[in-house]
């Protein structure tokens, strides 16, 4: 068969979240945020490997993902929702015991109108001006929160990447400021800010990329693998040009693979002439423009063509081929297409 193999390593994937657990104090919780299809890797299985490692609490965006991940986890765990409280949501809220996170004074309204006696959380825009209810917001508000007794009062980082930026340090007084001695859960941490320190952890984090084995977590073990086949080589002259648009001309007689996976598969356009693949431990370079289903590489320097060739593996990991072309692991990650055949080792 030509589909490509997406290996996930479930052990891998559990092993990242207790490291990042460990990171934490005891008395901290450990969330685990699954968005976006776990980002991109299938939330039935790392959800379910999730669970079994210790997260008892995890975070969505949207409220349907919320009720596929109730389906998934059954009834014990406790699920969040970033988005909040959107007009409409109230059924799927209430009926899969979902905790909107409440990013506005509408969202709260709405939310006390339709569901008064619902558990919720409420998100507080620290700074990054995404997210969540202004200070003076909260100011206006928290005395007809407070008493209902708010699951989690959170904020996020924007800068957590990036340990030295005074970002950071903002935020958190900020949020230290507007949350300190009401006696509410509170989590500022994502991956970032888990490794920023104990400042940062208050009573929960919420790591997601960590988790998957991406940066800023530099010793995540990693999650996944690629393996692309070989559909068919040949040998072409010095003088002859690869693919669409002519970008790229042997230099030497060169032995070409042709391999089966594109930028539909995710694989960005923008990686022709510029990434590699490996053949074991040899790297093998990415020649040409990558097209939709198909990409060709120089495997001169093998000694026999090779049935497949990773893109993702021991060598190379997602952030490495994201660097490459000035993006990041998660978008490569969440950004991996529908076609792959998705194998899940570590059991679930
Ligand atoms: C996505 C997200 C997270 C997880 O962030 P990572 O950087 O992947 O660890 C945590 N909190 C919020 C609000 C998010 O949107």
């Amino acid at each position: 068969m030509a589909t490509p193999t997406l290996t996930i390593d479930l052990d891998a994937l559990r092993a990242n979240w207790r490291a990042l657990d460990t990171a934490s104090g005891p008395e901290v919780r450990t969330a685990a945020t699954v968005k976006a299809d776990g980002y991109g890797l299938g939330i039935g299985p790392v959800a379910r490997s999730l669970a079994e490692a210790g997260a008892r609490q995890f975070f969505v965006a949207l409220a349907e993902e919320g009720a596929a991940l109730r389906e998934i986890l059954g009834p014990g765990p406790e699920i969040a929702v970033y988005s909040g409280h959107m007009p409409g949501d109230a059924e799927i809220i209430a009926g899969n015991g979902l905790i909107p996170m409440l990013n506005s004074v509408e969202q709260l309204t709405r939310h006390f109108e339709a569901l008064p006696d619902h558990r919720f959380g409420i998100q507080i825009d620290s700074g990054m001006n995404r997210l969540g209810m202004e200070p003076a917001e909260w100011a206006a508000v928290a005395e007809l929160a407070l008493p209902r007794g708010p699951w989690l009062l959170q904020s996020h980082l924007a800068c957590a990447d990036e340990p030295a930026h005074a970002m950071n340090e903002r935020q958190r007084e900020v949020f230290e400021q507007l949350t300190e001695g009401l006696g509410v859960p509170r989590s500022l941490a994502a991956t970032g800010g888990v490794l920023l320190g104990a400042a940062y952890h208050f009573e929960m984090t919420r790591p997601g990329i960590g988790l998957y084995g991406g940066a800023p977590f530099a010793e995540a073990r990693p999650v996944i693998g690629l393996s692309i086949p070989v559909i068919q080589s040949r040998e072409v002259e010095p003088g002859e040009t690869v693919g669409y648009g002519n970008t790229w001309t042997a230099q030497r007689a060169t032995r070409l693979a042709t391999i089966a996976a594109g930028y539909a598969d995710g694989i960005h356009r923008a990686l022709s002439n510029r990434a590699t693949l490996w053949a074991g431990d040899t790297p093998c370079p990415l020649v040409g423009r990558v097209s939709m289903d198909l990409i060709t590489v120089d495997v001169t320097d093998l000694d026999e063509v090779p049935e497949a060739l990773d893109l993702f593996g021991l060598h190379q990991g997602v952030d490495d081929v994201a660097d490459l072309i000035e993006t990041i692991g998660y978008e490569v990650l969440t950004g991996l297409g529908a076609r792959y055949a998705r194998r899940y080792v570590g059991g679930a």
